[in-house]
């Protein structure tokens, strides 16, 4: 029996998809499947509900997507995650990576998935030297990709242990190749490169900066604000928060230039 297209969307946005192939394993998402346990429910909760149901979870845009994907899901399409890639793909926080993943293993689709940890696998299968650095690179891992879900009897199947293997033997340090079932038709491995393969990212040197924190309490409790928004999508107060520069030691200089000597902050009123 397949996974039901709710919980694997819902998995796809937690992250943590080395836990997809036990997909009711990580502790928080049971949890989230049992407060909201179908479309319906996740479509009629209030955003404050749902990101206390994903507490801890971190990443907390992938939550509201996932909330206003299933408001969507529930208006449109009858409360079924829809089974057309291009519908699916428009649905908030939906790419083709995770409408792949949901068409494939919930539904049976010939849907490609590529992550990280399936781009690395392909990758050194292929000898496709550059990974994903290149846009011909993601271009061939993609095409690539299509070919074996296309050639997959059970291509959700696929998929999961392309994710499986990427993040738990195909690892970017130290692949774990004597023990890799796919070691045998593996081209980096029989040419003794899959150290190589994908060439490592260069490190920035860190930066350092020097910042320092306002904390207002009373009577035990912690003055906070709860930010309007996230990435470029929010007012600017909640970007340009701490520790980016709003409250600096006077003297320091500010990442974006200038001496810090003043708080520019806007107070705001404890909650009652
Ligand atoms: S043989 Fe090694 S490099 Fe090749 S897929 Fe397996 S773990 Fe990765």
């Amino acid at each position: 029996m397949r996974p039901n297209a709710y919980r694997v969307h819902g998995m796809m946005q937690s992250y943590f998809t080395r836990k997809m192939t036990g997909y009711l394993d990580y502790k928080g998402i049971p949890w989230l499947f049992r407060r909201f346990p179908g479309v319906s429910s996740l479509a009629k909760a209030r955003e404050s509900q749902v990101l206390a149901a994903w507490s801890g979870l971190g990443y907390y845009r992938r939550a509201r997507n996932l909330r206003a994907a299933a408001r969507l899901i529930a208006r449109r399409h009858k409360g079924r995650f829809p089974a057309d890639p291009q519908a699916a793909r428009a649905l908030p926080g939906v790419g083709r990576y995770t409408a792949g993943a949901v068409l494939s293993i919930a539904y049976g689709q010939k849907e490609p998935v590529l992550d990280g940890n399936v781009a690395r696998v392909l990758s050194r299968i292929a000898l496709v030297r550059q990974g994903t650095r290149t846009a011909a690179g993601r271009r061939e891992l993609w095409a690539l990709a299509q070919t074996l879900a296309e050639a997959a009897a059970a291509p959700g199947d696929l998929n999961q242990a392309l994710m499986e293997l990427g993040a738990t033997l195909c690892t970017p340090l130290d692949p774990g190749c004597p023990r890799c079932p796919v070691r045998n038709v593996c081209a980096a491995r029989a040419a003794g490169i899959e150290d190589s393969i994908p060439p490592r990212r260069t490190v920035r040197a860190p930066v350092t900066l020097r910042t320092a924190v306002a904390l207002v309490s009373r009577s035990g409790r912690l003055l906070m604000r709860r930010r309007a928004g996230t990435g470029k999508a929010a007012p600017a107060a909640d970007r340009d928060s701490a520790p980016s520069g709003r409250w600096r030691p006077s003297g320091t200089p500010s990442p974006t230039g200038g001496s810090g000597s003043r708080c520019t902050g806007r107070a705001s009123s404890p909650s009652p």
